[in-house]
């Protein structure tokens, strides 16, 4: 029996991304949500620590088929909350015994991937007192397996890694009870096919084989009709939802995380907007941002699940009287929120579902007006913009974040509306004691001092930080076409719809070859953790005895180098040249 399912619709409102509420809509308490999946009151008291307030898509779907035992096939991309989806179920494994042999076994294709995900286990199990070992290459193997032996009850690690400690003997299989491969694609565009199979091999005995992928090309249907049975097919990517509202202005900006309260401040000073609503994706996310809002000048306010009924009124009408010109919230709390002087949606990072997407910007650009929609995504994000974009049949303009000088320059615009204003006003008669009072001084000159004295009160600091520009790192994959500027222009890094990598490849001499036991996977593997190349822009790859070659795109050959010159490979610090022919 197979089973299809997808990412179903979201929340309360009707086809079009509308909603009829003119109230907002009772809260279902945090623990209803998770708990309705049956999951144990340890991982249910962590989710609410963490403010997590309901499950995404892919959690609701999948958690209760991982609970009851099945294999699970899943597209889906990073940032839906996939991570979630299947450590909580490995997690509800643990019941209570002593760590001695891992239970679980996650396999995911890098060495950053390995650590996050393994944080994510220790965040979620962290009432559960569960154990979790990361292994990777690139760390000393002697720390691995001090951990390995100390007990564990969930490991999360690289092919390449898991495979050496299988063959030493340090990570026993035969208590595993499932085996996630995490991204998958990406595994298998860095040559990490072999390894996975040799240690699904290595498992005979039964247990739950779970895939997640964001693509299925046919490498991944054979890995699952070998190691699968009657699996669960799940796709959150998939969705006919379509976002109705031609007057909402889309674009979105790429930022490092670190980045994201100065690059949201200085978009809203450009934008100004009449009211906006910024989601996060947890309490306490919601919390600490409006912290940082208020800290930088901004009056914004709070509004999630944790709060009652009361507050909840009280800040909503805040809002409404322009008390509040930023509301922060989350998706639950926000759900058929309508007020008429919102001009603006945030989305603090990409929504975890794409129908969420479609959902948050339908509280803007209502009964015709416009309304605009800003999205903050870090590079990794790429994926779940594109399945918006499918989703959506609309390009999302990636946009610079506003420079210093954008500021000023805006800020002197605005300054020039108010004179103007100011201008027409029929009570200016009243200050000619004041111009009297100066007279001698140039009247030019007088103008100019007024106007810097209203320009400085109106509150026009401006922050000097400087928030590099990585929109050249969110490349558009060829699904999701390249995105233009409102005006038609290119947008610098765009890929276009010209391939994976596009553009020239360039090659990179690297002298260690199969006598140093390199493999393409450790290649790959280096150079994804050390650059912000993707597995898929490393290639062809080619290992002679002594030396390899790798492609990388031609752009990045030097950065590639630089990089590799910092860090080892299987331990050595290989000469590393550009190559050619
Ligand atoms: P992932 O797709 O697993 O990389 O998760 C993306 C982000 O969503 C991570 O920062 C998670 O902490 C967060 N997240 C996952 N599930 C939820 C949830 N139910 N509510 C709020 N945030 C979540």
């Amino acid at each position: 029996m197979e089973q299809q399912h997808d990412g179903d619709d979201h929340g309360d409102d009707n086809d079009n991304g509308t909603t009829e509420h003119s109230e907002l809509a009772p809260v279902i308490p945090a623990e209803n949500a998770f708990a309705a999946l049956g999951l144990r009151p340890e991982l249910l008291q962590a989710l609410d620590d963490l403010g997590y307030e309901e499950p995404t898509p892919i959690q609701r779907e999948t958690i209760p088929y991982l609970m009851d035992g099945k294999d699970l096939l899943g597209q889906a991309a990073t940032g839906t909350g996939k991570t979630a989806a299947f450590a909580l179920p490995a997690l509800q494994l643990i019941d209570g015994r002593a760590a001695t042999k891992a239970i679980a076994m996650v396999l995911v294709p890098t060495r950053e991937l390995a650590m996050q995900v393994s944080e994510a286990f220790f965040r979620y199990g962290k009432t559960l007192g569960a154990k979790v070992v990361p292994v990777y290459g690139g760390q000393p193997i002697f720390r691995q397996l001090q951990a390995l032996d100390r007990g564990v009850h969930i490991v999360v690690g690289t092919p390449g890694r898991i495979i050496d400690h299988i063959g030493r003997g340090s990570l026993p299989l035969d208590a595993i009870k499932m085996v996630v491969l995490d991204e998958a694609d990406e595994m298998l565009d860095m040559g990490f096919a072999d390894d996975i199979e040799s240690i699904l091999e290595a498992i005979p005995h039964a247990h739950q084989t779970v895939l997640f992928s964001a693509t299925m090309p046919p490498r991944i249907n054979s890995i699952a009709k070998r190691y699968q049975t009657d699996p669960v097919k799940i796709n959150v990517v998939r969705g006919d939802t379509k976002a109705s509202n031609g007057k909402v202005r889309q674009c979105a900006y790429v930022v490092q995380r670190n980045h994201k309260p100065a690059a949201l401040g200085r978009i809203l000073d450009i934008e100004s907007p009449g009211g906006a609503l910024v989601f996060c994706r947890t309490r306490t996310e919601v919390d600490q941002l409006t912290e940082t809002m208020n800290a930088r000048g901004y009056r914004a306010e709070a509004l999630h699940g944790g709060m009652d009924q009361a507050q909840r009124d009280r800040v909503m009408s805040r809002l409404r009287d322009g008390t509040a010109e930023l509301l922060v919230a989350t998706d639950v709390a926000a759900r058929g929120l309508d007020v008429d002087t919102l001009t603006h949606v945030v989305n603090y990072d990409v929504p975890s579902a794409p129908e969420s997407y479609v959902h948050r910007i339908g509280r803007v650009g209502r009964a015709g007006r416009e309304g605009v929609a800003i999205t903050l995504a870090e590079p990794r994000e790429q994926r779940q913009l594109a399945n918006i974009e499918r989703l959506i049949k609309q390009k999302i303009a990636i946009e610079k974040v506003p420079s210093v000088a954008d500021l000023r320059a805006a800020q002197l615009d605005q300054t020039v509306a108010a004179v103007r204003e100011s201008l027409a006003a029929d009570d200016l008669d009243d200050f000619w004691p004041v111009l009297n009072a100066l007279a001698g001084e140039s009247p030019q000159r007088i103008a100019l001092a007024a106007i810097r004295l209203f320009h400085e009160m109106a509150g026009n600091i401006v922050d000097e930080l400087d928030i590099p520009d990585i929109s050249h790192r969110m490349e558009r994959r060829p699904d999701s076409g390249g995105a233009t500027r409102p005006g038609g222009k290119p947008i610098r890094g765009d890929r276009g719809a010209g391939g994976e990598k596009g553009g020239p490849t360039g090659f990179i001499h690297i002298a260690l070859g199969r006598a140093a036991g390199i493999r393409p996977g450790d290649l790959v593997g280096a150079i994804a953790n050390e650059t912000d190349l993707v597995g898929r822009e490393i290639g062809p790859i080619k290992i002679t005895e002594k030396f390899a070659i790798v492609g990388v795109p031609d752009r990045s050959v030097d950065r590639v180098i630089d990089a590799l010159k910092r860090t080892t490979i299987k331990g050595k610090k290989p000469a590393v040249r550009r190559y050619t022919d």
